[in-house]
């Protein structure tokens, strides 16, 4: 937090507000998850109730979950509030649990680290029992992994949620370029943190670079969040009309993910005098003479090369799931390592007493922490069905949320499902910028993913 230098302000680093207006958008966030909390116990309590002899029969299922993020914390909370009493292991290494939704945050200058790092042991439930270790083989046939510590962990039902991660070795001289005064990534704490102090001493007169990659992408809305928010700031600082800024896609347009917010995107970003380059994958860095290289694909599908000096670039590699899930059984060919599930039940394929949640299933949908929310009532649900041996009854819909942040106190906030259509546009005007969702991104989701995401209110 920057330091007070008046006691009636309170401050997120650089922004600050009367005591009285943060109390009321505290409040109001407060309220929010209350209300949002509220709606987790009713459905749960509708969707739920189980029987005596029923319970005693999930009771006594052995259910391990691989990942223990909010897509695996979110599952194993929501089946202890289903069915207390019943004991879930969780196998997660770390000891420190990120919020990676305030990642943007940080790297624009708006939070501190502090505010997305917290202890991991306190979110684990009465019932959670917690593998501190990580899974090195996954043996579905014969119904148990092995962890890199060596232990055999046996199951009854498995629920995979080990995210994704970003693979620097697939773009040339990517990690190179993290290490050098030139180059801060928002995806990856301490880079997050270089980023926002190389924006902040980016010289007038000098050209910054956004890339996005191809592939599945973590967050597809980050990559541009950044750029926006960047631009602000040089703009709000008045140093941006002597700074060019790029935003480069191998994607057809700035948010073809929702035809509707990309209508409204692609002209913001001309009028902000935002370069925007389709068809560019980035696929190299020499950081000996500053120069991205990407290839250019035509529409006829002849690509040719472009080349592009920086004085400071944000670059992204491709996204891949860790080792233990890409080079498993549990993927198949086509899918990217993804884990290979029904994308409406999130059950597998192949093994019927897996699911999975979150980044590292092969959906579609995008792959965020709001995603995750609609996600896990459906997982629970249907591990319970399948422990019961009932026809699976629980749909995941394919919605996903996106708090598109376009500048420093605004945001569109929208809804969309798996055709890209906006839902409950009411709700969020989703095609306006707000202050109002900009105050709700950065004061209140934080509490909707600890409070009660990671309760198992959802
Ligand atoms: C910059 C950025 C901005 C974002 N912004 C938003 C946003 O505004 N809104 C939003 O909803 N989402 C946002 N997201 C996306 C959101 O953070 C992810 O979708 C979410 O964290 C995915 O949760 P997960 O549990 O599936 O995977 P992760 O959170 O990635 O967790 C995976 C877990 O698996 C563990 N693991 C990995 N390998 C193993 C192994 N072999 N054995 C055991 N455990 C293992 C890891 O330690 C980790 O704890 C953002 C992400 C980033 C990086």
């Amino acid at each position: 937090m920057a330091p007070e230098t008046n006691p009636d302000e309170v401050g997120m680093a650089g922004r600050r507000m009367s005591r009285r207006k943060a109390l009321r958008y505290l409040g109001g966030g407060a309220v929010g998850v209350a209300v949002l909390g509220m709606g987790g116990v009713w459905t749960l309590e509708r969707s739920a109730r189980l029987g005596s002899r029923e319970a005693e029969k999930v009771k006594k299922a052995r259910i391990v979950v691989a990942g223990g993020s909010i897509g695996g914390l979110t599952v194993a909370a929501r089946f202890l509030r289903a069915v207390p009493d019943a004991e879930i292991v969780v196998i997660e290494p770390k000891e420190e649990h990120h919020y990676q939704p305030g990642y943007t945050l940080v790297a624009a200058g708006v939070y501190e680290e502090t505010d997305v790092v917290f202890a991991q042991a306190p979110l684990f439930l009465p019932g959670m029992r917690w593998i501190k270790d990580s899974v090195a083989r996954f043996e579905p046939e014969r119904n148990r992994l092995v962890t890199s510590g060596g232990t055999l962990v046996e199951y009854d039902f498995l629920v995979v949620g080990l995210g994704v991660e970003m693979d620097l070795g697939s773009v040339e001289g990517l990690a190179e370029a993290l290490e050098t005064g030139y180059a801060g990534n928002s995806y990856m704490l301490p880079y997050g943190r270089k980023f926002r102090d190389l924006a902040a001493s980016l010289p007038s007169g000098g050209r910054a670079l956004f890339t996005y990659p191809k592939g599945y992408v973590k967050c597809g809305g980050a990559p541009q969040k950044i750029c926006w928010l960047s631009e602000d700031k040089w703009r709000s600082e008045g140093r941006r009309q002597d700074m060019e800024v790029h935003f480069l896609t191998p994607q057809s347009s700035v948010f073809p993910v929702v035809p509707v917010i990309d209508e409204i995107v692609k002209p913001m970003m001309e009028a902000r005098g935002i370069q925007h380059h389709f068809h560019h994958e980035l696929k190299a860095i020499d950081v000996s003479t500053r120069t991205a290289i990407f290839l250019e694909e035509s529409e006829n599908g002849t690509t040719r090369e472009h080349r592009m000096k920086y004085d400071l670039i944000h670059p992204m590699g491709r996204f891949r799931t860790p080792a233990a899930l890409r080079q498993s059984a549990l993927t198949a060919d086509g899918i990217g390592g993804q884990l290979e599930v029904n994308r409406e039940t999130l059950q597998h394929k192949r093994f019927p007493n897996v699911f999975g949640v979150g980044d590292c299933c092969a959906t579609g949908a995008p792959k965020t922490a709001a995603t995750i929310r609609k996600q896990a009532p459906a997982v629970v649900g249907n591990l319970i069905d399948a422990i019961l041996d009932r026809p699976l009854g629980h749909l995941y819909d394919g919605t996903s949320g996106c708090p598109l942040l376009t500048r420093h106190g605004r945001c569109m906030m929208f809804e969309f499902d798996f055709q890209g259509q906006l839902v409950n546009e009411w709700l969020y005007q989703s095609t306006k910028e707000t202050r109002l969702w900009w105050e709700f991104k950065v004061h209140g989701l934080k509490r909707l993913y600890r409070e009660v995401m990671l309760n198992g209110y959802v």
